[in-house]
């Protein structure tokens, strides 16, 4: 299978191929399965620009609907973490009089919520209705759109310059991120940064994280693709920084070509993705089989813990959920239910897989003898929060393992 790559169009060739799957975020009700939506999940890299891209082109307004169910400020950690973000750029880009921000997808203004107490104009752009409801209940402003080209144009007319534009765990997400670069240089001022951070590609291959890649991940970055892309629309890489949120991130800071000197971390960066092969096909070939063993290891341990009459559940429903369960071929004869403390997935079923999902109240009744720790990116969150669970913990990432 080859494409043209969505940055450069130069080919992509598939690599990772992780079957046929649902929507990662659907979480259809238990009456809703008929209409369920199914793409070919292949994941390819760029020959030219080393782009880690989706291969099916999924078009975004089947992704992003009004029940869209990811809240950022539901653990702890990210708000945290968000929190720490909003008082760092405070301090450094938007110093001075009459700054102004803007966040590509705000979400429930986790980020912004910050900004909006030290009073600093901002604005936060969020296509989903109902978090950006949420935020504007926290007194954030909110432009109801995707950002791209004409919106980025809009927000100047209207606003200004921007001296900072923000992004978290949603760049990525967005299938036109040529728009998107060409909208930062619109949207910027002569000094102004374009700071985002996403999934990185060094981490999905070092821990076999196969399952970050679903249909609202249009791309993993790398510290070179990134590169690449900004130079292409007229933006230099100026800073690149590693993150240990989402099970690893980076963030990358992007400023108009020759505005900033970039810091020695890019070099250093690149030097090492190319010692570790980032921007080769066969480092993505060999995640492909790494894949495969953990597919073949998942499901001969759950079923042989079946056969024992071992009862099993899963803890955490985030979208990567959809991708294990569907590449897997894991429904609820393994896997009975699985746990998930927010509320609009609740009594709805995983797409595809159709294990339903219930409150963490019924894991805590049930007391199952095992648990497939799907949200292994808070495991250290979820494992205190349920120090009382007297089962055994399984993980698969970056290999199947009983703790
Ligand atoms: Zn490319």
């Amino acid at each position: 299978m080859e494409t043209s790559c969505r940055i450069c169009s130069g080919p992509v060739k598939g690599s990772v191929d992780l079957g046929v799957q649902p929507r990662g975020n659907a979480f259809p009700k238990p009456g809703e399965l008929a209409g369920e939506f199914f793409y070919p999940l292949i994941v390819g890299m760029c020959d030219s620009c080393a782009m880690v891209q989706l291969m099916a082109d999924i078009p975004q307004e089947v992704r992003y609907h009004d029940q869209y169910p990811y809240r950022a400020s539901n653990s702890t950690v990210h708000s945290a973490h968000f929190a720490g973000v909003a008082h760092r750029l405070l301090r450094t880009e938007l110093t001075g009089r009459d700054r102004f921000i803007v966040e590509i997808g705000c979400n429930d203004g986790v980020m912004l919520a910050s900004i909006a107490e030290a009073g600093v104009r901002h604005l936060g752009v969020e296509p989903s209705q109902e978090v950006a409801e949420l935020a504007r209940s926290r007194g954030i402003e909110v432009l109801p759109r995707f950002f791209d080209e004409e919106t980025a144009a809009d927000i100047r007319a209207g606003h200004g310059p921007a001296d900072v534009i923000f992004g978290a765990n949603v760049i990525a997400h967005i299938s036109h991120l040529d728009s998107v670069l060409k909208g930062a240089v619109t949207l910027l001022g002569p000094d102004g940064v374009f700071v985002f951070e996403e999934p990185y590609l060094g981490a999905v291959v070092e821990q076999t994280a196969f399952d970050l890649f679903y249909d609202e991940h249009s791309f993993v970055f790398s510290v070179s693709s990134i590169r690449a892309a900004a130079r292409l629309f007229g933006l230099d890489l100026v800073d690149a920084e590693p993150l240990a949120i989402h099970g690893g991130s980076m963030r990358y800071t992007l400023a108009k070509r020759g505005a900033r000197r970039p810091t020695p971390a890019v070099a250093e960066l690149l030097a090492a993705e190319r010692a570790r092969g980032l921007d080769r096909h066969a480092t993505l070939e060999e995640l492909n089989r790494r894949a495969e063993r953990v597919r073949d290891d998942l499901t001969s341990l759950l079923r042989s813990l079946r056969a024992d009459g071992k009862r099993v559940a899963g803890y955490g429903a985030p979208a990567k959920i959809t991708t294990v369960t569907n590449y897997c071929g894991i429904g609820a004869d393994l896997i009975p239910y699985v746990c998930d403390s927010t509320p609009s997935k609740q009594n709805r079923v995983v797409a595809g897989s159709h294990i339903p999902v219930v409150p963490p109240s019924v894991f805590r009744q049930d007391r199952p003898d095992y648990a497939v720790l799907f949200a292994w990116n808070h495991a250290e969150e979820i494992m205190e929060k349920e120090s009382d669970f007297t089962g055994r913990w399984i993980v698969y990432i970056p290999q199947v393992r009983v703790l």
